[in-house]
Order: structure tokens, then sequence, then C-alpha cells
């Protein structure tokens, strides 16, 4: 077979399993990235020891992931695949996470035996009433119905709906049931409680402090699909500025604002959005305008090198209450202790906002004082402790699925899809909440379906 001509945009996660199995099908492709680096949401990043100024107790790095990351071993083949990459550096990781709320430590996913401990025995009960008087209802319409139906009003409340609407930025009776993915499966409290009350076994499935990590952090993934693509076929600095198309097909592609290339089979895998405004002539007015009721949620990262062997144990600890301009806490040495000196630890905080958020637009100097300040409620920080401190952007975190996306997103695709050389594939791409192990699939498939055409 004749090698094709494959332009894949975009140099993320997405874009590169797409490269590696269009390496493995002997295709010819070209991956164009906008950025200095390949990777995209999905990079391990170095801090030098020896950048730190202060009280470096031993030289070395600290390492930390854009977002707390962890490979989910759902497609055994995809698991397979990341295995023949990385080697022995694909660990299995034991770490626990939790919620801190109104200043207690709960166990993630809930347990029964934890709450009853943690609880006042009225809210406990309450709890238990709940859960035993809910009748399920088949449907629900939006993430506030489907929370309450699953765990009754004072778990939802207090663990989920808050956690919800400051990680979405939107109420949560206006975000979808799909916000939940596979993440709430664990909290089946019901079955916790029947083992309690009845003695019949619990759910075993959920081993959410059980995952696998790459040893040097999750870019090592993104790195290993690099390697094996080979430098020659990705194009960094290269942005996409304009898709021209005529008569139903993509016939150039200009990058940088000025070199204009001819076409082949694109693949694309930049923002749904963005690609929108890129097409040259302009779709219809009523998808741009669809297009523009689309959003995605920005994360702003804090991150603290700290002169202290450990912060916590956790993996990860969730922040639901709303006096905490954060989400998210990860200590990456406790996926892999080659992440920080030894000693030493670094904590990352994620705070999604808006582009026209106060948080995405502060200083770093304002906003690390305002996170430390918060992180004093939860465990008390000497400032001395700070060897290096460092803020991070990353835009298209999330697609923000509100009530009614899909239909939106549905016309977008279609749109799409009525151009003979062109393929969507990735997270912000297609606008759903997709994994690693997603992606490895969706480029694969992808690359079968050119291949077979
Ligand atoms: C906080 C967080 C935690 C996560 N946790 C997990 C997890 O635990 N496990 C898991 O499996 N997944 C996780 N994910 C998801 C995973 O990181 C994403 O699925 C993945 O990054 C999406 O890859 P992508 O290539 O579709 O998009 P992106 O990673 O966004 O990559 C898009 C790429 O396109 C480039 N680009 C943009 N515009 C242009 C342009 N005009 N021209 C050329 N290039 C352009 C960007 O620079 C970027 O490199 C997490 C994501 C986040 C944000």
């Amino acid at each position: 077979m004749e090698p094709t001509n494959l332009h894949i945009l975009g140099g993320g996660p997405a874009g590169l399993t797409t490269g590696y199995y269009a390496k493995k099908h002997n295709f010819n492709f070209t991956i164009f990235e906008a950025g200095e680096h390949a990777g995209g949401n999905c990079r391990t990043l170095k801090i030098k020891g020896e950048n730190c100024k202060f009280r470096i107790l031993q030289s070395g790095d600290f390492r930390f992931d854009t977002g707390a990351h962890r490979f989910h071993d759902k497609d055994p083949q995809v698991t397979e695949e990341v295995r023949t990459l990385l080697g022995n550096d694909l660990m299995r990781v034991e770490a626990p996470s939790e919620i801190f709320f109104e200043g207690k430590f709960y166990q993630f996913p809930l347990h029964l035996s934890d709450l009853t401990q943690k609880l006042e025995t009225k809210t406990l009960l309450k709890i238990m009433w709940e859960q035993l008087h809910n009748s399920r209802k088949k449907y629900a319409e939006n993430f506030t119905d489907f929370a309450i139906n699953q765990y009754g009003k004072t778990l939802a409340e207090r663990f989920l709906l808050n956690y919800s609407e400051k990680l979405w930025g939107a109420p949560s009776h206006s975000l979808s049931t799909t916000i939940a993915g596979n993440r709430l499966k664990g909290l089946d409290l019901r079955s916790f409680l029947r083992s309690a009350l009845f003695g019949t076994p619990q759910n075993p499935n959920h081993l959410d402090g059980s995952f696998f990590y790459p040893r040097h952090g999750i870019g090592m993934i993104s790195d290993k699909l690099c390697e094996f693509i080979g430098k020659r076929h990705i194009k960094l600095q290269h942005r996409i500025s304009r898709l021209i198309h005529k008569d139903g097909k993509i016939e150039h592609i200009v990058l940088n604002d000025d070199i204009e290339i001819q076409a082949s089979t694109v693949i694309n895998t930049l923002p749904l959005t963005l690609s929108i405004r890129m097409l040259d002539p302009s779709p219809p007015p009523e998808l741009r305008a669809i297009a523009d009721r689309i959003k995605y949620r920005h994360l702003m990262l804090c991150v603290f090198c700290l002169n202290r062997e450990a912060f916590s144990p956790n993996a990860s600890l969730y922040f639901p209450g709303e006096e905490f301009p954060f989400t998210r806490l990860y200590e990456p040495k406790n996926r892999s202790t080659e992440m920080a000196p030894k000693g030493q630890t670094v904590i990352v905080l994620e705070l999604p906002c808006y582009s026209d958020d106060t948080i995405w637009n502060m200083s770093e100097a304002a906003l690390q004082t305002k996170v430390w300040e918060a992180l004093q409620n939860v465990k008390t920080l000497s400032s001395e402790e700070i060897i290096h401190h460092q803020t991070y952007k990353l835009p298209f975190a999330y697609p923000v699925l509100e009530v009614g996306f899909e239909e939106r997103v549905r016309h977008l695709v279609k749109y799409f899809e009525t151009f003979k050389n062109l393929h969507l594939t990735g997270r912000n791409s297609l606008f759903r909440y997709l994994h690693l192990h997603d992606l490895f699939k969706a480029g694969k498939e992808v690359i079968e379906k050119i291949a077979n055409v």
C-alpha cells in the first residue's frame, strides 16, 4: 500500500495516540502542535532543584502533572499498549483519596464506617432515612436530580452538588447528568447500608485508591508516544490558524497565519469552538451561534514545593466547600516517590475558572497568597517551608457538559462530518469527557477507518 498523507491537528494525547497508530500502519503523517511541547493537557513539568532559592535539603527535581492524573485500567488492550511503551515504569500505586469538608477528612469514595465516626448521629440518621426511602427514578433531567436521586439530599448537598458547581462553574441544575461519568460509581452508599443492616456483601468493585501511574509522572505516556512517533513527524510551534474548504473538502491548512499547505486527510483534535472559527468560509450563522453556546472550563494550577516530608498521605484531596478557591489538591509524591527530592514534597492546587474570571487574570503573587491563606484552614503551614512556588495555566481542561449539550454538539459534529477528508477525535474536539485510554482507542479506530477506506 502507498503511504497516505495525514495531517493531524494538535499534539495533545489525542493527536499523539493517532500518530502512534498512524506510524504502526506505516502512514506518512505530520502532527501540527501550536505549543513548544507536545502532550497538551497531559504533561509532567519539572522544577529544577537548582532553581529553588531556599533551603534545598538535597538537590533534585520537583515534578508535577498538568492536573491530577492517573492511568485508568479500563481497556485491557490499551493497558497492554501502555505497558509496552513504559515497561516497568508503569507502576501500580496504592494511595487513598479524601474529601475535606467542614474541618474533617472523609474517605473518598465514602464509607459508611467512616461517616459513622465523623458525622453527627442526627445527620447520619437523616442520610440513612433518605437512602432507604429514596425511590430511585429511572430518569433524571439534570445533575441536581441525579445526585439527590442516587444519594439523597443530605449527602448530595454536602459532597456533590457544591463540588460540581465549583468545578464546572454552573448551577448543578444546569449541568448534565453525564458529568458524573464513572467517578461516582463507587459512591454506592446504599450497598454499604444494606451490608451494615442486613449483612449482604459489599460491592468490592470500586478500588479508587489503587491505580496505574508512570514512575516519572503522567507525561511519560505522552513522551513515550513522541519517542515512538519520531521527531520528524511532530511540528512544534505550528499553530493552525485557518482551514480553507471547498466543495465539502478541506483544501488548505493555514499555519501560523501565513504558511498555506495543501490538505490531505485531516484528523482534527482541536477544541470544537476553535475549529468552527477556523473554517474559511465560515459555517452558517446558526452553527456559529451554537458554537458560541458551548464552553470549556480552564484550570489554574498553584504549585508549592515544600521543605517537609509530606503534606498528606492522599493521592487527591477534594474541597467541596466554597471557602476554598480550589477544588482539589494533589501531592505527586504520593503517586511516585520520584516526583520530589527526599525529605521534600510538592503540592498542586487546582482552581477551575473561565478566562474572564478574576482567578485567571490575577497576579501570581496575589493568587499564591489567596491559596496559601486558604490552605492554613486545612493544615498549619509556615511560609518558611516554601522552597518554590509557581502557577500554571491549563486551558480547555474540561468541556462544560450542560443540560442539552449533546444536541448542540451533535449539530456541530455532523457539520464537520460533511467534509470528506476530515475526521474528529479528542476530548475537546468531540466535546466528550474522554480519558487517556479512550483516546488510545479513538486514535486506533480513526486510523483503522482511514486504512480500510
Ligand atoms: C485536571 C485534569 C485531570 C485529568 N485526569 C485524568 C486522569 O486521571 N486520567 C486520564 O486518563 N485522563 C485525565 N485527564 C484527561 C486527559 O488529560 C485529556 O483527555 C487529554 O489531555 C485530552 O487530550 P486531547 O489531545 O484531546 O486535548 P489536549 O490535551 O487539550 O491537547 C490539544 C492540543 O492541541 C494544541 N492546540 C490547540 N490549538 C491549536 C492550534 N490552533 N494549532 C495547533 N495546535 C493547537 C494544544 O496546544 C494541545 O497540545 C485529565 C484532564 C485534566 C484537565
